[in-house]
């Protein structure tokens, strides 16, 4: 036999070889791509379902509920529910959200996922969740709510800062701790940027459910209740026909109101200092008389007060009631 027949001959049967192997590889991969794809959309759809079909269990009071076996449904007015929140922010390690719906004076869990704080990469993160879903559910049953969440007093990144020895090899002292703690708090008054980006997402969405409704979102923190809302203006100012340039404002938004709650923060905590300092000084001359500390309380108080008023624009309105 010719040697370029058998070259041919041999080039031919490689090159069936090599088709059909690619062949039974690409459906492989397509089958495996499939299966996947399969599995993932089963899972996706089966975390749904019980997303919604979470059990809903009455309880008696507010509580941190970062098992999520159940979803928890207290009724009992605002002002009550306040009073858990107060309690809960000493003890619990997790933030947690509810709805509370004014006209049924009822609260419904839609936090999940909630984690507690820790440190990844010096980098120190909290996790919560809304139920995004649920929520919408809501939205469209009811025409007024109040999206509520807890910031908790106890966090690590605190702790830590207050146990790290400082340049000079020293602890921090007693009233160092104190002073740190307060300021800490006074922080904790304040929405975060992820807030305020769920807030405006959530509002453009009540109210193309509901164009009449009205809805709020709170923070209960350390020192008082931080309500947080669009303007009218700001909603006018978010509505766009692309998706991309609505976002696009969200975020500037966003970032204009984080700088002028640093500028706020920055200048409430040289007056915080300050108080502090005078208190402690007083504290230590005992000839002196001793200035009564729930006047001190109430002096953070009004200075978070008139901080928190120089935040709020023509877009986002920012408000602090102390409790
Ligand atoms: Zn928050």
């Amino acid at each position: 036999m010719d040697i370029t027949k058998i070259k041919d001959k041999m080039f031919v049967t490689n090159l069936s070889g090599m088709v059909s192997r690619l062949l039974k590889n690409f459906f492989i991969f397509s089958w495996i791509c499939l299966s996947f794809f399969c599995h993932f959309y089963r899972v996706a759809n089966a975390l749904e379902m019980d997303e919604q079909n979470r059990e809903r269990v009455v309880l008696e009071g507010l509580i941190a509920n970062a098992e999520n076996k159940y979803r928890s449904i207290v009724y009992k007015n605002e002002k009550r529910g306040v009073a858990d929140m107060r309690k809960l922010l000493k003890s619990s390690r997790v933030e947690e959200c509810w709805v509370y719906l004014p006209e049924e004076e009822k609260w419904v869990e839609i936090g999940r996922g909630e984690t507690p704080e820790k440190k990844v990469d010096n980098r120190y993160i909290t996790k919560v969740s809304l139920d995004v879903q649920f929520l919408e559910e809501l939205m469209t049953e009811n025409s007024s709510l109040v999206v509520y969440h807890i910031h908790p007093t106890y966090t690590l990144l605190l702790e830590e800062n207050m146990n790290e020895r400082r340049e000079d090899g020293h602890a921090m002292n007693a009233n160092e701790r104190e002073k740190e703690r307060a300021l800490f708090l006074m922080r904790r008054v304040f929405p975060s940027e992820q807030d305020l980006g769920n807030m405006i997402e959530n509002t453009m969405e009540f109210y193309g459910k509901n164009p009449y409704g009205n809805v709020s979102f709170k923070i209960s923190s350390h020192y008082g209740i931080t309500e947080y809302r669009l303007t009218e203006k700001g909603r006018a100012h978010v509505v766009s026909n692309s998706y991309f340039e609505c976002m696009k404002k969200i975020i500037v938004m966003c970032r204009t109101i984080k700088h002028d709650m640093a500028v706020a923060e920055e200048i409430c905590e040289q007056k915080i200092r300050k108080t502090i300092n005078l208190f402690q000084r007083t504290k230590m001359n005992s000839k002196q008389k001793r200035r009564n500390p729930s006047r001190i309380k109430k002096d953070f108080k009004s200075q978070i007060e008139n901080a928190v008023n120089t935040v709020s624009n023509d877009y986002v309105k920012i408000t602090y009631v102390p409790y």
